[in-house]
């Protein structure tokens, strides 16, 4: 429980609320007992009488209706208030076809018997009232929309209309194709290949972003062998290594990091090669939980980087506190460095402290010549961006890595091409 929430003491007699106000709390009754009642036709009547460890007051927090009755200690009552703040921020972070069904009981519950009540209607004005019933609407609307956009989703899941593409992260240094990031796409048969961008939210909304992530797992771990076999001489120094992207979603299911591990382990690559990116959201939102999370992580082996590193509210103090490897520097920082002094301070410093700390400094959406010296400069070591190669598809990529490609060929080359998206 949040410091919002605190225990109150009513003495026997006193009002909790009443009927027809505004909700700003529900109570838990630790001692006591409190009665529960609402007039009816004119008459009051007493709905319950509760006692501890009972919960009264939520529908109004809820729904944001009015109190539809009155509550009265009827001893000397103590209980334990949970603020409409601490129950709004659960709400919102709640799956929106859960939150729709509560609703929907909601209303059921207060439209049972409120023909002669002291009704709800009474209080509002016309245009509150017209105004709830576009809100009602639009929220159904939209959970409506996205379910009928996981069912697409899933429907395209299990049809096979995901592809994994890969964008090379390359070595600043010597030039080589270090390691490759993995993107998802989905290749809609009448729209072609549609970005992340326009699905990633939705899955993450839904949850079904914890399967397809597996499933992005296993086929990038085994894409990976590939690559690694078609490496000119057999290279085996450096090691070519997958990068593959997690959302916060996927770290709230349980068995998440247990299952990546199994799926790592079965492909039969070395875990040490498998990058885990994560973003600042998942460091900050729970930093204890957080930390537990990485820790597992790096005992499976895996190495774990933090994705579009700046653009989060992560404290730079925080880093220390947990196992990162692996910085990747915003595209907006990068892309902006050649125009603007900030952003080159911005990116120095980060690759700074990145060194400071340990880690590697990927930048990303390199996208112009010009940032290479810079960014040589300042001491940072590999790059990613359109400059190299776009997102491209395993038999893309693959020749690109037989070959040996060397950043001046990939550049000249994606300057000649005009890739996919
Ligand atoms: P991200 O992880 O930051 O991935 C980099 C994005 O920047 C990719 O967009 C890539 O195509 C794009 N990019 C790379 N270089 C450049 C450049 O030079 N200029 C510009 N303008 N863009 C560049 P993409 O593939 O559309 O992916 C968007 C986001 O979707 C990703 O951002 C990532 O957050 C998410 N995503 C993609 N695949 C997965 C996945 O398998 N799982 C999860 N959880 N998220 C994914
Ligand atoms: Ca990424
Ligand atoms: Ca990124």
């Amino acid at each position: 429980m949040t410091a919002q929430n605190f225990k109150k003491t009513f003495r026997s007699g006193s009002i909790i609320f009443k009927e027809g106000e505004p909700g700003t709390a529900a109570y838990i009754i630790e001692k006591g007992m409190v009665e529960i009642a609402a007039l009816q036709r004119g008459e009051r009547r007493v709905m319950a009488l509760l006692t501890e460890g009972e919960i009264f007051g939520e529908m109004a927090l809820i729904d944001d209706g009015l109190r539809s009755a009155t509550a009265i200690a009827v001893q000397d009552t103590e209980v334990l208030v949970i603020n409409r703040e601490y129950v709004r921020d659960r709400l919102d972070g709640t799956d929106p076809l859960l939150k729709l069904f509560l609703h929907v009981i909601l209303k059921r519950l207060r439209e049972l018997d409120t023909d002669d009540r002291h009704s709800q209607k009474e209080h509002k004005s016309d245009s509150e009232r017209r105004r709830d019933r576009q809100q009602a609407w639009d929220s159904r609307d939209y959970v409506l929309t996205q379910l009928r956009f996981q069912q697409d989703l899933l429907n395209a899941f299990e049809r096979r209309e995901f592809r994994p593409y890969y964008q090379a992260i390359v070595s600043l240094q010597t030039g080589e194709i270090a390691g490759l990031e993995v993107l998802i796409r989905w290749n809609h048969p009448v729209r072609g290949l549609v970005s992340p961008d326009e699905f990633i939210g939705v899955m993450e909304e839904t949850g079904l972003i914890v399967p397809i992530g597996l499933w992005i797992f296993e086929e990038a771990c085994r894409a990976l062998l590939r690559f690694q076999e078609s490496l000119p001489h057999g290279r085996k120094e450096p090691p070519l290594y997958m990068s593959i992207n997690t959302s916060s979603r996927q770290f709230l299911d349980q068995n998440f990091i247990g299952r990546i591990g199994s799926v790592v382990y079965d492909s039969g690559v070395d875990p040490r090669h498998v990058v885990v990116e994560i973003t600042e959201r998942v460091l900050m939102q729970d930093p204890d939980r957080a930390a537990i999370a990485l820790d597992k992580l790096k005992e499976l082996g895996l190495r774990v980087a933090v994705d579009d590193f700046g653009t989060g509210y992560s404290s730079l103090n925080y880093l220390h506190r947990f196992p990162i490897d692996v910085l990747k520097v915003d595209r907006s920082f990068v892309s902006s460095m050649l125009l603007n002094r900030k952003s080159q301070g911005i990116v120095r410093a980060l690759t700074e402290l990145a060194e400071i700390n340990q880690m590697e400094v990927i930048a990303e959406g390199i996208d112009h010549r010009d940032q290479i010296n810079l960014l040589q400069d300042y001491g940072c070591r590999y790059g990613q961006g359109f400059l190299f190669t776009r997102p491209m598809s395993e038999a893309q990529m693959s020749p690109l890595l037989k070959a040996g490609t060397h950043w001046h060929e990939l550049i000249a080359r994606s300057v000649l091409l005009q890739a996919e998206p």
